[in-house]
């Protein structure tokens, strides 16, 4: 080892979902939304002149953050916004989980927690998920140095009920509890409106799933004005300017059609019930999902087969070496017709 090797801050890095790309695939594995983007935005990014990239883009992202207060009735002292909702995530974890008391959040859960927690030297806890792979809030009452859990969890996509969560924030006044949304618009109950009576509470969410646009990178959170100042105060020191000027533009307007982003969210939804109903016909089992995505296993099926044969056909979902969850696939809602040739192979493969 080198001399200079001994102060190598070492991270178990995140293992990033499978990026496949196949012109035939058919890609249900890292929840994204099979629609395009608004129609608006697809006219903005051709309005874009390529003079405006000259520019630096505006530190403070003042279109996005007022176009994100406006649409969610808040001021705009609520509101901070990051480089998808990992940035804002990663930025929390560093301002706000900075005591010796171990940070708590479920044993399955989104992969990135523990990965922060080490690249922060953050002490965690994760508290076991009971066999309905529900949070247990009464885990949470414990002395903790933060808390922070998706809603609905991933990969389960089980909700917790917001007088759950109310009830984590009255014995967690001390500390800052995040609620991660990232899958927050396909049906389960959002946590905002409980901002105005916890000034410790991070609700988090993302345009990457329900508004279509995980690929300009966009995520946000709203909180009490303290807390989104200590937010952007570690943003200017750590980060500043990394939001780009086309993401800025066209965040600002994904939020102005209203009702395309309603049709299309309630399409997934309407196809995730479907796609329920056929693989439980199949035998698959699975919990209530509030997600774009389901968890299944099959009792006769192992999950890494199908998985297996499934990659083999290019169709893609994800698989998860856990300990627990081995024998399940987490299975993002695309269109009908991509689930239609889901369960049409699975039909065929388990005659
Ligand atoms: N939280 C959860 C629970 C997620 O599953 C994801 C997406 N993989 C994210 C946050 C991050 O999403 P993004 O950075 O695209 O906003």
């Amino acid at each position: 080892m080198k001399k200079w090797e001994e102060n190598v801050r070492r991270v178990i890095p995140y293992t990033p979902g499978e990026q496949p790309d196949f012109a035939d695939m058919i890609k249900l594995n890292t929840n994204e939304n099979p629609y395009p983007p608004a129609p608006g935005v697809q006219a903005k990014i051709k309005e874009l002149c390529a003079e405006e990239l000259r520019l630096y883009p505006a530190p403070a992202a003042d279109a996005l953050v007022e176009g994100l207060a406006a649409c969610y009735g808040l001021a705009k002292e609520q509101v901070f916004v990051g480089v998808g909702s990992d940035d804002v995530l990663a930025m929390a974890f560093l301002t706000f989980f900075n005591s010796k008391k171990p940070v708590l959040f479920p044993d399955i859960t989104y992969s990135f927690y523990d990965v922060w927690a080490g690249l922060f030297h953050i002490p965690y806890e994760c508290q076991p998920l009971n066999d309905r792979f529900e949070i247990v809030k009464e885990d949470y009452y414990k002395e903790n140095g933060g808390v922070v859990f998706p809603n609905p969890n991933a990969p389960t996509g089980v909700e917790l009920p917001l007088a759950d969560i109310e009830d984590i924030l009255q014995h967690n006044e001390d500390v800052v509890v995040i609620v991660d949304e990232a899958y927050i618009d396909f049906g389960a109950k959002s946590a905002l409106e409980l901002i105005e009576k916890y000034d410790n509470l991070l609700v988090v969410q993302t345009f990457s799933k329900a508004r279509s646009l995980a690929g300009l990178r966009i995520g946000y959170a709203f909180g009490s004005p303290a807390l989104i100042k200590y937010l952007n105060d570690a943003k200017y020191s750590f980060n500043s300017y990394t939001m780009n000027r086309p993401s800025l533009a066209l965040g600002a307007e994904v939020l102005k059609d209203d009702a395309y982003f309603r049709e299309t969210t309630a399409k997934i939804i309407a196809t995730r019930e479907r796609t329920k109903k056929e693989l439980a016909a199949l035998g698959f089992q699975f919990g209530d999902s509030k997600a774009n995505f389901l968890f299944v296993t099959h009792p006769d099926y192992p999950a890494k087969a199908l998985f297996e044969a499934l990659r083999e056909k290019h169709i893609f979902v994800r698989y998860f070496a856990k300990p627990r969850i081995d024998n399940y696939l987490r299975i993002t809602i695309g269109t009908d017709e991509q689930m239609d040739a889901l369960i049409t192979f699975l039909r065929a493969y388990m005659k």
